[in-house]
């Protein structure tokens, strides 16, 4: 076993561990694996092992590890169509046209203006952007996301668009070794995402909770996430 594939068998079974203690099935738990600090070889090895949910956080990275991908597995066996890209990070409102297309999901919707290029491109190109609200539960100033207590506002606002599908929110806790001022973070999204399910604002699309890196995806998986972005428990162990 190389130590990637040992890394990744190790996340999976603490992903298993988590759900068992809370009762949730493993299959309901989705992970996206971080690029943004991996030598394109050892994508390509992940990409081997068979994963196929992958997340870049700024856009230029994306489309330059995106297309390197795609040149790479042209014409072999490997069927690279497979592969799915998620935005995670900060999406400037000028970038949206360049990568709307590459994306399966963006995590990082946070304010109107963005909401309202998004559906105007996506307009454009003729395609229904999916979309998770990205939410402030830390409340550190200098954290992007839409703060807590306007969120549901929001919300309401972006299901009036045409063109894009809110399928969930994301969050990212504090850094911190404070274990529970990151529960604490989750709690605050899992509760927000039911009293949105729970208004029926939103469609039967909203159904994702972005929520736990390398350090803190246990607590997020037992605090209800369904999706996990990860990177370097994976990529530098
Ligand atoms: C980098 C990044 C991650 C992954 O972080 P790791 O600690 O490497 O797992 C997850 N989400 C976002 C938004 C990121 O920028």
């Amino acid at each position: 076993m190389t130590k990637i594939e040992e890394r990744i068998k190790r996340v999976n079974e603490n992903i298993t561990q988590a759900c068992e203690k809370t009762g949730r099935d493993a299959s309901e738990v989705k992970m996206v694996i971080v690029t943004k600090s991996a030598e394109l070889d050892v994508i390509k090895e992940v990409i081997n092992l068979g994963l196929t949910e992958f997340g870049e956080n700024r856009v230029q990275q994306l489309k330059k590890v995106a297309a390197n991908i795609e040149e790479y597995f042209e014409g072999s066996e490997n069927n690279n169509k497979k592969i799915k890209w998620h935005l995670i990070g900060h999406l400037q409102r000028n970038k949206v046209r360049q990568v709307l297309h590459l994306c399966k999901l963006i995590h990082s919707l946070d304010t109107l203006r963005l909401a309202e290029e998004i559906n105007t491109a996506g307009a454009k190109l003729n395609l229904k952007a999916d979309v998770l609200l990205q939410v402030n539960t830390s409340e550190e100033p200098q954290k992007y996301g839409v703060p807590v207590g306007a969120a549901i506002h929001l919300a309401e606002q972006i299901v009036t668009m045409p063109n894009i599908t809110l399928c969930g929110l994301m969050t990212m806790a504090p850094l911190t070794k404070d274990k529970n001022v990151i529960r604490r973070c989750f709690v605050r999204a899992r509760e927000l995402f039911e009293e949105i399910r729970g208004e029926r604002i939103v469609g039967p699309e909203f159904t994702e909770l972005s929520m736990g890196m390398s350090n803190d995806y246990e607590e997020a998986v037992e605090e209800g996430a369904t999706i996990l972005r990860i990177g370097s428990a994976i990529f530098s162990g």
